[in-house]
């Protein structure tokens, strides 16, 4: 039977970390799932669109790879995909507070449900979206965190937010 992992995130936007985790993921397992969680209440700086394109075209050449959204709990959807593991990266403690507690209401909702854990790799540990996005706001780059086509698109997307901020009333 095909070893599916499931790997859902925000991806707002994706970024070194997250294209590692997918990589090592399919050394893993037959194929890996990368999957936007579409969040209307979460306010994102990246629409669900061209979060998809931007996995879309990274992941391109990547056979064992496959790229979808999902909307609704986590856990209806990975049975619609007929898989039980979840695939989740750690990098710090409070990743690992967070993610204990998610995998844990997951389970309790799905007791069929597996998390697999990832541990981040040294040159990713520092990596994320977050961060990467008040880099650039601020003027940086954020060229060795994110793939060219994620830096070209948040220096388009914050740095039109920055100059309309600063336009006078
Ligand atoms: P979410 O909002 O679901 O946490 P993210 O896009 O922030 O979505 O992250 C998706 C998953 O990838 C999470 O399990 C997160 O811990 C993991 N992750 C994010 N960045 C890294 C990284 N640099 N190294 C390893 N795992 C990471």
């Amino acid at each position: 039977m095909k070893r599916i992992a499931l790997y859902p995130g925000s991806f707002d936007p994706l970024t070194r970390g997250h294209i590692n985790i997918v990589e090592r993921g399919t050394r893993i397992f037959d194929e890996v799932v990368v999957s936007v969680a579409h969040n209307l209440s979460k306010k994102t700086t990246f629409t669900l669109e061209e979060r998809l394109e931007i996995l879309k075209e990274t992941f391109r050449d990547h056979s064992k790879v496959r790229v979808d959204y999902f909307d609704g709990l986590l856990v209806n959807y990975a049975r619609t995909l007929g898989t039980n593991i979840l695939l989740r990266g750690l990098r710090t403690v409070s990743d690992f507070e967070y993610e204990l507690r998610m995998a844990l209401a997951n389970k309790s909702l799905s007791p069929e449900l597996e998390t697999v854990f990832m541990v981040t790799e040294s040159d990713y540990g520092h990596i994320s979206s977050s961060l990467i996005k008040e880099i650039v706001s601020l003027g940086g780059s954020a060229a060795d965190m994110v793939p060219k086509l994620v830096e070209e698109k948040l220096r388009g997307k914050l740095l039109r937010n920055l100059r309309e901020a600063k336009r006078p009333l």
